[in-house]
């Protein structure tokens, strides 16, 4: 699954090759990954479209046009792929033909990816409807601030791993990004979340932007999946915690649990229960 620095690092990319560009035609082969507007409106409202940006909300790419807005998700292993025209080939399934002869391919090879298309560009308005609605502030949002936060883990009850997977709290953190931000902020990841201090809470969302800032700067986490190209993600050789042995601070060895169903990895030692 991309988290935040693998769809950062793909938006990055992406700008430098399809910035600008604009759509001739969109050729549809799965139609399920559209899901709030009919394929043929898609392919109609899409003609003559150009690229003006490219942004990104949580996990989401958000594909600025004139007075449209397309929201694509990755989802499990959903990639672009620039190419020049050709037919499509397997697990394309979706095609923007551009003017200049290139193409733009989502391919995805579980098909679990979604695109919307917005036919407005007011963003404040496209955050308050389904999918973006469910997405909360990321931890780069000026926005977040360690007491918004606290004040919404109070009411939680879950463990804090579970609770930075939830992209409706704050968005951007997946698995292995989660695992490490509760080692660096030295909290046991089963931890009640509203059994937090502010100060504990400070540190999560310091260490959220450190990691994640991190990540981004590297290029993420094994990242060929994910990418328009080729881009070594080179974080996974930064790891504290998440599939380690042993503790880089205090050489204990590494445990692995269950927390939600995801696999989670702490020290027992370093990574402290508030009780
Ligand atoms: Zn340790």
């Amino acid at each position: 699954m991309p988290e935040l620095p693998e769809v950062e690092t793909v938006r990055r990319d992406l700008k430098r090759h399809v910035l600008g560009k604009t759509i001739q035609r969109v050729g549809i082969v799965y139609e399920k990954i559209i899901r709030n507007i009919a394929p043929d409106d898609f392919m109609v409202a899409l003609q003559g479209q150009t690229i003006s940006d490219l942004k990104r909300k949580g996990k989401y790419l958000l594909f600025m046009l004139e007075g449209a807005v397309l929201v694509s998700h990755l989802r499990m292993e959903g990639k672009y792929i620039l190419k020049k025209d050709e037919p499509p080939a397997k697990h394309e399934h979706v095609i923007f033909h551009f003017t200049d002869g290139s193409s733009l391919r989502y391919h995805d090879v579980r098909k679990f990816g979604t695109m919307d298309l917005f036919q407005t560009d007011d963003l404040e308005s496209i955050y308050l409807m389904p999918p973006l609605n469910k997405v909360g502030h990321d931890p780069f949002d000026d926005e977040l601030t360690p007491e918004m936060l606290h004040e919404r883990f109070q009411k939680i009850s879950k463990p804090i791993k579970t609770t930075l997977l939830d992209q409706r709290i704050m968005s951007g953190l997946g698995n292995i990004y989660a695992d490490e931000v509760c080692f660096l902020a030295k909290i046991h990841p089963e931890t009640s979340t509203k059994k937090l201090s502010l100060e504990r809470v400070a540190a999560v969302l310091f260490h959220a932007r450190e990691v994640l800032k991190k990540a981004i700067a590297l290029g993420g986490t094994t990242i060929k999946s994910f990418s328009s190209h080729e881009i070594s993600g080179r974080f996974q050789n930064e790891l504290l915690v998440h599939t380690k042995e042993n503790c880089p601070n205090c050489r204990e060895r590494i445990t692995k649990i269950k927390v939600g169903g995801r696999g989670t990895y702490f020290c027992e030692r370093c990574q402290r229960m508030e009780k």
